[in-house]
């Protein structure tokens, strides 16, 4: 091992990995932890998407449930499956996805990042967001994941621009997933029509806009969501579920391809629109 001033060389995934052909980069909206044990159209569309693309070497999530100051990446060689959630059936309780993690990427990722201290955590695990969608598309739970938080003092504009650093981990066999949900606002549940295929006029309202702003590549207009008026805001009271979604649009490539799949609504006030940018 080559000593340099007294300093290791580290043995990089960037420097040691094959390059492949690009991978696609996924926003999955996740909605209720119960489609972890549901069979439903969603679900189908996790599976369906994930038999599209080459097996991934490794995922990592960028998840609306793990909001923290700074942002962590995490570390750990076998994440623990985080049951985030209250008054859910016992079964839920009692999934274990245990994919294991991959330190190195983390440390990758954290020297990747310009302006950004990266923190490595130790802590965390695979929260629902991650697990509930991903152990649909690799139930053998066989593939390395990790999971980078969301720092709750960045705004939108900084989360994208964060998030462009990590465009060479595509070509890297890397899949990159934004877990969360483009409109997302709990409050307003219907809870008459909790299984139902129905959004309120807003909702589809927002959920119209967003998709047309995705397919034209107008990333300006997404990062500036809260000036995009009333459907917007009541789609948006809290940013984590939608800023995933940038997360993934930061990856995407001038006029790669941009696929909407599970695109309804639920609940009257959430829409399971998922994204997939590229092949
Ligand atoms: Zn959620």
């Amino acid at each position: 091992m080559p000593l340099t001033f007294g300093v290791m060389k580290l043995n990089t995934i960037l420097e040691n990995w094959e390059n492949t052909p690009k991978m696609p980069v996924l926003f999955l909206g996740h909605g209720s932890p119960m489609n972890a044990v549901a069979e439903n159209e969603f679900v189908q569309g996790f599976r369906k998407v994930s038999a599209e693309i080459e097996t991934p070497k490794a995922i990592i999530v960028i998840s609306a449930h793990w909001e923290t100051k700074g942002t962590q990446v995490t570390a750990m060689e076998n994440p623990r499956t985080i049951h985030d959630f209250g008054g859910f059936p016992k079964e839920l309780y009692e999934i274990r996805y245990p994919a294991p993690g991959l330190p190195q990427l983390a440390k990758d990722i954290k020297s990747m990042s310009a302006n950004t201290d990266v923190l490595l955590d130790e802590k965390w695990g695979l929260d629902h967001g991650a697990w509930t969608v991903i152990r649909h598309m690799y139930p053998k739970a066989n593939i390395p994941v990790i999971q980078l938080s969301l720092d709750y003092n960045k705004n939108p504009k900084q989360h994208f621009e964060f998030a462009r650093q990590l465009h060479q981990l595509r070509n890297k066999g890397i899949l990159l997933v934004g877990s969360g949900n483009m409109v997302h606002n709990l409050r307003m549940v219907s809870w008459q029509k909790l299984n139902e295929n129905f959004g309120y006029d807003w909702a589809i309202e927002a959920n119209e806009k967003m998709k047309q702003f995705i397919l034209e590549g107008n990333c300006q207009a997404l990062i500036n969501y809260s000036k995009q008026g009333n459907a917007f805001n009541l789609s948006i009271p809290t940013p984590e579920h939608y800023l995933p979604l940038l997360y993934a649009l930061a990856l995407c490539d001038i006029n790669e391809e941009v696929k909407i799949f599970n695109d309804e609504p639920v609940a009257g006030s959430l829409t399971m629109t998922s994204v997939k940018i590229g092949n």
